[in-house]
């Protein structure tokens, strides 16, 4: 399991400069986070300005 970003993402980047493992990578439209990688801190979470990450 991994945290998810939905549909509200706005494209930011905060949530990937703040991942501590590099797991968000900027996709097409909306960023995504590598289910392999997540450790499920939760960092990216907290600094999503849209809460558009969601716990697993
Ligand atoms: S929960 Fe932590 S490890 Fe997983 S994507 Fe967010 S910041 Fe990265
Ligand atoms: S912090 Fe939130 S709005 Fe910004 S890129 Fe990440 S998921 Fe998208």
């Amino acid at each position: 399991m991994a945290y998810k970003i939905t549909e509200e993402c706005v494209a930011c980047g905060s949530c990937a400069a703040t991942c501590p493992v590099g797991a968000i990578a900027e996709g097409s439209p909306i960023y995504v986070i590598s289910e392999e990688a997540c450790v499920e801190c939760g960092a990216c979470a907290s600094v999503c300005p849209v809460s558009a990450i969601v716990a697993p």
